[in-house]
């Protein structure tokens, strides 16, 4: 039987409720006669606060509340990749179809397309025993990306019957004689509450790059797969820009972005613009191994917390069906002003700068749902979820509680600078205040799959840079001439370092992506041109002799380079050698 309470009160997106006794923490209700979603986030006897995830605007005190008695969840199965939900993962393009610009509110329009028949090819078939987590058979989803249907949790037993063929996703696709000797009839839509992470068998420790093709995240700053990164963004200094040059080459299966825009016109470059992109490696729609969670302007803060959740538990989603997941949410910010709200509606005791105390560990508990695991199943794969969040402090200030928070439990931080972005050095991403903590984890696999010397390159380019800083103080004071030969060249290097190679143009298509090989080579090309120069110098040569433009502008072409054969590479280091040698013979080559 339906069970029923009555609102008390509405405070904008909470709503308090009387009559609530047999409701749990965390549950689902329908608030009103419009039956918006609601979620209970306090119980007190029999009263709860829900939070209200769809606008309550005209709720008036004495409507029903209805339970729903299960907690908020996601619906999982084909037809995710290419979609575009909202924070509760409702489809905005059955929404908007229904009520022109404006979403419906209540609007009960199921995630996964009933209708829609998907080809099932099965991988099992009768007698087969399965246990939780097994891939039971498969869907083209997309052209990219094969949708795998894996047996629910805390399900396992003998197949009785599976299907093949066309279905839709809530047909009966395989009967399954548990070990209880129930009989379990799976479907390929799971449901799984959103505030739960879902299971692995363990956790693995990351050891393997990210590739993103940026120089100056893959070579100086890099995430692992599985990590989590985190990335300030002050207005303008190029962050929808490194977010979609992850989105497009980042190295990861599947891509979920979680939009939390405050402004309606954040949200709709990001609607407008996502589902332009291209793959590159296909030249497909990029939509096609995406999924998109966004807010609109006219939904309330809450359902920004929701979105966070949805989208990772989609992500998880996937990491389990052995691929390799990136996640991104811009911006988190956002979410934990949602929080702020929220508890001050509650009237809980406001930690710093107003947020709840509790900031802190959901922050926490969000970053750690990422990973590289060894799946549920038999078969024992692996998949992993890359987490890269965005957080936009007023004013760019780091010390922001949000930005704390997350600086906490992130391993790699990328910091980009509006000062870099106002003197066009794209991606704007600072190298003093940047910093990755996988460095040494990833040293072995960069060595050996890219270059023994790769983590050698990289210490002595950082090195090159943070010395640069050191002098700059000097040089603004008495100027450059002062310094010696050494240091003059190393600021010559540090230049050619920060133009040559950190500097990184996403819209030429010869440098938006640079392999991992390629970039290793810049940095030893350039590192073997500054050795040359340097035994210059320590011989007795004259700073001004080594000012080399033909040289500098071999090395400022290399970012170009696209067929890395071995003659090639030879023929580079050659040019640079008895480039180096004429002015050593010539004394300065005049
Ligand atoms: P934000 O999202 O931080 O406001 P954008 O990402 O839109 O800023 O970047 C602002 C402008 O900076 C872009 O329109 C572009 O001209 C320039 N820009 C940013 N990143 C790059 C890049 N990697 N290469 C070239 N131009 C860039």
């Amino acid at each position: 039987m339906d069970k029923f309470g009555k609102i008390q009160k509405v405070s904008g997106p909470l709503v308090i409720a009387g009559g609530m006794t047999g409701s749990r923490m965390y549950d689902v209700v329908r608030v009103g006669e419009r039956r918006l979603l609601g979620e209970i986030i306090e119980l007190n006897e029999d009263r709860a606060s829900i939070q209200v995830y769809e606008d309550t605007a005209g709720l008036g005190t004495g409507e029903d509340i209805e339970f729903v008695d299960e907690p908020l969840s996601v619906e999982l199965g084909p037809g995710l990749l290419g979609s575009i939900f909202d924070g509760i993962q409702r489809p905005l393009d059955k929404l908007l179809e229904g009520d022109g610009d404006y979403i419906v509110r209540g609007a009960d329009i199921p995630a996964l397309d009933r209708e829609r028949k998907w080809e099932f090819k099965p991988l099992v078939k009768a007698g087969d025993s399965v246990r939780e987590g097994d891939i039971i058979g498969t869907v083209s989803e997309t052209e990219l990306i094969e949708h795998r249907i894996m047996v629910p949790f805390r399900c396992s037993g003998t197949v009785e019957e599976i299907k093949d063929g066309d279905l839709t996703v809530t047909d009966t696709v395989c009967i399954i004689r548990g070990n209880d000797n129930q009989m379990h009839e799976l479907a390929m839509r799971q449901t799984w509450p959103v505030r739960i992470p879902r299971r692995y068998v363990k956790k693995l420790f990351p050891g393997e790059i990210l590739t993103s093709g940026q120089r100056v995240i893959d070579s100086l700053f890099p995430v692992a797969k599985g990590g989590t990164a985190c990335i300030p963004g002050p207005f303008g200094s190029g962050k929808t820009v490194v977010q979609h040059q992850l989105a497009k080459w980042a190295d990861a299966d599947i891509i979920v972005y979680i939009g939390c825009g405050e402004r309606g016109n954040e949200m709709t470059s990001v609607l407008q613009e996502f589902p332009e992109l291209k793959d590159p490696n296909t030249g497909q729609p990029l939509m096609k191994r995406t999924v998109l969670i966004a807010n609109t302007s006219n939904m309330p803060v809450a359902a920004r917390e929701a979105s966070v959740y949805t989208g990772i538990t989609v992500a998880e989603y996937f990491r389990d069906m052995g691929y390799s997941v990136a996640l991104m949410a811009d911006s988190t910010s956002r979410w934990a002003e949602a929080m702020r709200e929220i508890s001050g509606s509650l009237e809980e005791m406001p930690g710093e700068e107003g947020y709840p105390a509790y900031l802190s560990s959901r922050v926490a508990d969000f970053y750690e749902r990422a990973g590289r695991v060894r799946c549920c199943g038999t078969e024992g794969r692996e998949g992993n979820l890359t987490v890269i969040g965005a957080v936009s402090p007023a004013g760019g200030d780091l010390s922001d509680p949000v930005v704390q928070a997350t600086l906490r439990v992130v391993k790699v931080f990328w910091s980009l600078e509006d000062k870099l972005a106002f003197a066009r050095h794209f991606p704007a991403i600072s190298w003093l205040r940047s910093y990755s903590l996988y460095e040494e984890t990833l040293d072995r696999y960069l060595k050996e799959k890219v270059s023994p010397d790769f983590p050698e390159n990289r210490k002595r380019i950082v090195y090159i840079l943070e010395k640069e800083d050191e002098l700059a103080e000097i040089v603004r004071l008495v100027g450059a001439d002062s310094l010696g030969g050494q240091d003059r060249l190393l600021l010559k290097t540090a230049r050619i370092i920060r133009e040559d190679f950190l500097h990184q143009n996403a819209f030429n298509s010869d440098d938006t992506f640079s392999p991992l090989v390629l970039q290793n080579f810049i940095m030893s090309v350039i590192l073997f041109y500054h050795d040359l120069l340097m035994d210059a110098v320590n011989s007795g040569v004259d700073f001004g002799a080594i000012e080399n433009p033909e040289t500098d502008e071999i090395i400022s072409k290399l970012k170009f380079s696209k067929d890395l054969n071995q003659e090639y590479l030879t023929g580079i280091y050659d040019e640079i050698k008895s480039g180096v040698n004429n002015l050593r013979k010539g004394g300065a080559g005049d």
